[in-house]
This record gives structure tokens, sequence and C-alpha cells, in this order.
């Protein structure tokens, strides 16, 4: 299959609509979800042999899974967060799983689903418990996004004496029992919220991999790559507004917002540059692991850091009407702050820098 960029592109509007509409109740983004389902995005990152993409999945995909998820972070992060999370359990199920896992999961991305990476816990973790019938579930998941709507979540639990494993766990039943949306200020559609786990059955073949292979490398860090190309998108919107708005109010010739405007330019290439650094570098089996988890780590800050920039220059050139609620500016920045808060980012740049103190990092 060949994914149709262009098709996408001409849907970002349409998108960007949508996720200003949810925005105002913290919808879901059903509607955006189905046009990206209608052009293949749920199934691109599936390997070519099972009719994707292969992005993601099979040797030089990186670059159209780059592509796919900048586009859609472009033009709604709620939604490219979902595509994130839902291509994220692809890869891993690829990664680490059986065929037959793939193959069943690449039936039920045909048959409509949504899958999920909920990895985040709370004081109640997900525990898997050995019964009788086979296995049960303990435990709540938190920050899960699509909490509501993903069928097929790809979960960490831990099994006693054999520790983290991953498992997918379609979630058809008790849902509206057993999930709840948080509310956030940002990204408000991406319906993060929780999901208990308590009393769902399971049996041993839904694991997938060993214990452990969550937290192996380089995928465990090296797999940040996806949610950066996501940010990435949401800072291109951003500086494009940033820029257009100038004009429109005849402010874009001042010397300081030109100032501003070619610092927010330089931001977003940092962004990109790091960006296409870190999924090569996670695409490329013949960089050591742990050179390849300490290089998308440094990028992970990297793209961060671009993204504050560009909110603050965004903030600053265009001053309170950025606050607004009406005008998208406002919308996105929410967005893009909510987004770029993921986890231990003060331990993810020193252990890079620990790392590369004494060697350096791969060269492009
Ligand atoms: C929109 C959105 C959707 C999400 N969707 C999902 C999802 O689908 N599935 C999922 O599993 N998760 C999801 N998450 C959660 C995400 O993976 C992270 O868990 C979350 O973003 C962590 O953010 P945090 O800022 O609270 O991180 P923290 O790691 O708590 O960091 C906050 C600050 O505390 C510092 N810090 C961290 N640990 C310590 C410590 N031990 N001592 C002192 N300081 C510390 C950090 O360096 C940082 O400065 C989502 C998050 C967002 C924003």
């Amino acid at each position: 299959m060949t994914f149709p960029f262009e098709s996408l592109k001409a849907c970002l509007p349409e998108l960007e609509a949508e996720a200003t509409e949810n925005d105002r109740d913290g919808s879901f983004p059903a509607g955006g979800l189905t046009l990206i389902r209608s052009l293949g995005a749920l199934s691109a990152a599936l390997p070519k042999s099972l009719d994707g993409c292969g992005f993601g999945t099979d040797p030089g995909g990186a670059t159209g899974l780059l592509h796919l998820l900048r586009l859609t972070g472009e033009a709604s992060l709620p939604l490219g967060r979902l595509l994130e999370g839902h291509i994220n359990a692809i890869r891993l199920v690829a990664r680490y799983g059986t065929p037959a896992h793939l193959r069943q999961l690449a039936t039920h991305i045909r048959n409509g689903a949504l899958c999920g990476i909920w990895v985040t816990e709370t004081t109640n973790p997900v525990r898997l418990v050995r019964t009788e019938a086979g296995l049960s579930l303990e435990g709540e998941k938190s920050f899960a996004s699509g909490a509501l709507h993903v069928t097929h979540p790809l979960i960490t639990a831990e099994l006693p004496e054999s520790g983290t494993c991953m498992l997918v766990v379609p979630v058809g039943n008790n849902r509206q029992t057993s999930s709840s949306v948080v509310s956030l200020s940002g990204m408000r559609g991406s319906g993060t919220g929780r999901f208990s786990f308590t009393g769902f059955r399971t049996t041993p073949d839904a694991i997938v991999g060993e214990p452990g292979d969550y937290l192996r490398q380089p995928e465990f860090s090296a797999g940040a790559w996806r949610g950066m190309a996501v940010a990435l998108g949401g800072i291109d919107r951003l500086v494009t507004l940033l820029r257009a708005q100038l004009v429109t109010r005849g402010r874009d010739s001042n010397p300081y917002q030109r100032a501003r405007i070619g610092e927010a330019l330089i931001a977003r290439e940092t962004a990109a540059l790091w960006t296409r650094k870190a999924a090569l570098v996670a695409d490329d089996d013949t960089i050591a692991p742990a050179d390849a988890a300490a290089t998308v780590n440094l990028a992970r800050i990297a793209v961060e850091r671009a993204g504050l920039d560009v909110l603050e220059l965004t903030q600053r050139g265009l001053g309170l009407s950025a606050f607004i609620k009406s005008n998208v500016v406002e919308r996105i920045m929410r967005d893009l702050a909510t987004y770029l808060r993921q986890p231990a980012p003060d331990e993810t740049l020193a252990e890079a820098a620990a790392h590369f103190t004494r060697r350096d990092p791969p060269r492009s």
C-alpha cells in the first residue's frame, strides 16, 4: 500500500476544525479518526506483508512514518497522539510478539480496532493474577489516551515472579464503568483518562514477548521519536500561524517581530532535524542500542526546548490576541504545552549526557 499523503494534506483544515470544535467539551475526534482510517493511516504501520505501508515496522519505513505523524500533528495534536499510540502498539507487537499476534492484530485493525499503549501507573498498578480459569487483571492505568474509545490497548502488567509483561486486552466489555476522562487544560480531544482493568480476564497467549521486553533498550527510549514527530507537527502549525497573523496585522516587517519569525523558524528546523535524526537512529540496527537510546533522549529534550521556545515566541509576538479563545492559536498552544509534558525529562537529559560524556553520539 502506498500512503496517500496528498489526500491527507488536503484534509488538514477539516481535521483542525474538528480539533477546535472538540476542545470546547473535550469530545473525541471520531470524525477525524474515520477520515484518517479511510486513508489507511491506521494500517500504515503494519508490514507490507500484511497490506500495510511498513511504516515503523519494515526496514526503511521510518521516513514515511515521520511524515504521517508530523502531518497529523500539524492538523490536530490530540488526533496525532491517538494515532501515535495506535502505531506504538503495532510496533511493539511486531517487535516482540509472535507472527500470529501480529496477524490477529492486523485482522482487528482491518475490522475497525483502535489500539493504544497504556503504561502509566496509578497507586493501584495493573497486575496479572493466576486463577484456575487462566489469568485475571487487577489495577488501573492513568493518562490513558482514548480511555473511552480504544478497543485494543497494549498494556503493561506485573506478573508475580516474572516481572513486567505486555499484553493486548480487548476492552469491549464493561467500558463505561471502568474508564473515565481526566479534565486536562490542553489535549482535551485525546480522551485521556483512567481505565480500571480489575475484573478483566485474559489468557497466557495474550502476553506479547517475554517479561522485561517493554523496558528493553533501545526500543524503550528510542520509540519516543514518534511522539516528537507529532509534537513537531504542532510546532509547524504554530510557526505558520505566527507568521500569517503577523502579516494580517501588518506587524511582520517590524525588526523585533522579524527576529521572532527567524528564531521560530530556527526552532522549528532544530526540532525537525533532531526528530529526523532520532527516527533514523531508531531504525538503524547497526547503531549500538545504548547509543540509539541516548541519542533519542537528547532529541526528546531538543524538541521539547524548541516547542517551548516557539510557544514563548508566539505569545510575545502575537501578544494577548494569542490568548483569545476564538483564535486557533490559543487552543494549539494549550495542546502543545500539554503534549510536551512527557515522563522524566530531567532523568532523560542526565542519562543521555552521562552516556555521551566520554563518547560521541553517532554522526549522521
Ligand atoms: C496528552 C497526553 C496523553 C497521554 N497518553 C498516554 C497514554 O495513552 N498512555 C500512557 O501510558 N501515558 C500517557 N500519557 C502520560 C505520559 O506518558 C507521561 O506519563 C506523562 O506525560 C508524564 O508527565 P509528567 O510531566 O507528570 O512527568 P514526570 O515524570 O512526573 O515529570 C514531572 C517533573 O518531575 C521530574 N521528576 C520525575 N520523576 C521524579 C522524581 N522521582 N523525583 C523528582 N523529580 C522527578 C521530571 O523530571 C519533571 O521535571 C499521556 C500524557 C499526555 C500529556
